[in-house]
């Protein structure tokens, strides 16, 4: 999938007074002289797959990394400039017996879109989220100075505390500890902070085996059973869900979903022994899972066609927000996991009430990090949708949980960022910009609304 430079993968649209495509760092930084002495706003442009408008300019000018294409593999690691798309370094990785392991689910992001909304998707169940494979980064300041950091480098400054929430998921405003380090700071901060030129990430050798599987369920109780016990089974690596909806969204590209599956767990996990293997067929009994219509495959041509049933997920819903002339409307809250039930059900109850039939359920329950994505057919089902994501965000808070697990803020969850956080711990948010980008010029509107 693309995006042309005015938009986002959300829907959102925008416009610019100029677009720029430095080709390498020394125009980059002619680029941020220019803007710095007229004074003008700058948004950074990624792959466009980020789905809350933040690349999406509303004047000012806007500056795409697309020809920062630096991607260099050694053991254990690779330089990747910002341009490099993700379907690019895991290809380079694995052509070294090696992977980068966060990976979200849209591969034609760029790297440098990845840091700045410090992305995870569905192997952040082992794995995290990116800021904890960065090992190195090279940024480029408001007014073109050019900082290069690596892990554990100090900030220069002193920041208050903001706990983060009890979630295993989190990229919501910037997280603030005294004594964090730059890559932390940087990660995270969806260009308002600076612009990622490139980074140095880890990589892991290749696992020798890898099983995967999609299994199917009656109900959605027997997928919240088996979820409490498959979260503790060694070196699994991907628990995502599907509810039913969400499988009938998508059957006419695949019809051979089994007709009375009411939801479906994807599931990867790393193979140490052929024990590892046959304990599935236990597992799947004990949880009522329908075993024999299930899908399992430990092949890259099996995983690739799993990878691509979880895309058209998304992809398709997508779809269907164009086709029905709405912005996408979907929620990225996390819970902390023992709270995951009490979420769905209210995500369940709310939904089944303001847009029966018009949405579907699926994402990274592992994590306690569903998508509700919303399907709207009307305007006034839009409006709903929209008010019952400010409801969602604060249930999410009350729980303990994330106004953004993964996505960040952007222009259009912006109005989340005061659910989550004080005034306070806003107000020292709005130092640290101000501090790094004086002029406020970065990413205007992205997660400070109306900023200054
Ligand atoms: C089908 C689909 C599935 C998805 N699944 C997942 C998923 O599973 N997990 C997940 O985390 N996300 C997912 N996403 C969201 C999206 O892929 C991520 O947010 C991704 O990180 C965005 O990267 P991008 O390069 O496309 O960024 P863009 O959309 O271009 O920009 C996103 C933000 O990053 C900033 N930015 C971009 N490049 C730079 C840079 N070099 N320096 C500083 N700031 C920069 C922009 O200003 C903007 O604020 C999905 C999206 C789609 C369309």
């Amino acid at each position: 999938m693309s995006w042309s430079y005015l938009e986002d993968a959300s829907g959102a649209k925008g416009h610019a007074e100029k677009i720029c495509v430095p080709n390498n760092e020394e125009e980059l930084i002619q680029v941020l002289l220019d803007a710095a002495s007229e004074g003008v706003a700058i948004t950074i442009a990624g792959g466009g797959s980020g789905l809350t408008g933040g690349r999406v300019p509303f004047g000012g000018w806007l500056i795409s990394m697309e020809k920062f294409r630096r991607l260099d593999v050694h053991p254990g690691l690779a330089t990747v400039g910002a341009g490099v798309t993700l379907h690019e370094l895991h290809a380079a990785a694995k052509a070294a017996n090696q992977f980068y392991p966060p990976d979200p689910t849209e591969t034609m992001a760029f790297l440098g879109g990845t840091i700045a909304c410090n992305s995870s998707g569905s192997r952040s169940f082992k794995y995290g989220a990116t800021r904890r494979w960065l090992l190195r980064l090279r940024v480029a300041l408001a007014d073109g100075t050019i900082m290069d950091v690596r892990r554990g480098d100090p900030i220069d400054f002193d920041v208050p505390s903001i706990p983060p929430p009890a979630s295993r998921k989190h990229s919501a405003g910037y997280q603030l500890k005294p004594g964090m380090d730059w890559i932390d700071l940087f990660c995270g901060s969806e260009g308002t902070l600076g612009i990622v030129i490139e980074a140095d990430v880890q990589l892991l050798p290749n696992p020798a085996e890898l099983l995967n599987g999609i299994i199917f369920f009656p109900s959605d109780e027997a997928v919240h059973n088996a979820l409490d016990d498959w979260r503790n089974v060694p070196n699994v690596r991907m628990l995502e869900y599907v509810d039913d909806p969400a499988l009938r969204m998508i059957e006419q590209r695949y019809p051979d979903v089994p007709k009375h599956a009411r939801a479906a767990i994807i599931m990867e996990q790393i193979i140490e022994t052929d024990a590892d293997i046959d304990a599935w067929a236990d597992r799947l009994a004990a949880a009522g899972a329908l075993e024999a219509e299930s899908w399992f495959g430990s092949s890259d041509f099996d995983r690739e066609r799993f990878r691509k049933f979880r895309h058209a997920l998304p992809e398709t819903s997508l779809a269907i927000s164009v086709k029905n002339g709405f912005p996408s409307l979907g929620t990225d809250f996390s819970v902390p996991i023992e709270k995951n039930r009490e979420m769905f059900a209210f995500y369940r109850e709310h939904m089944e009430r303001i847009m029966p039939g018009h949405y579907c359920i699926f994402g990274h329950v592992g994590d306690a990090h569903p998508h509700v994505n919303m399907l709207p057919a009307t305007q006034q089902e839009f409006d709903l949708g929209t008010e019952a994501l400010m409801i969602f965000a604060r249930k999410a808070a009350s729980l303990g949980g994330s106004v953004s697990a993964e996505h960040g803020l952007g222009k259009r969850k912006a109005k989340f960022l005061p659910v989550q956080y004080t005034a306070e711990q806003i107000e020292s948010m709005k130092a640290v910009k101000r501090r790094l980008d004086p002029g406020w010029r970065l990413g205007p509107g992205t997660f400070f609304e109306l900023a200054k």
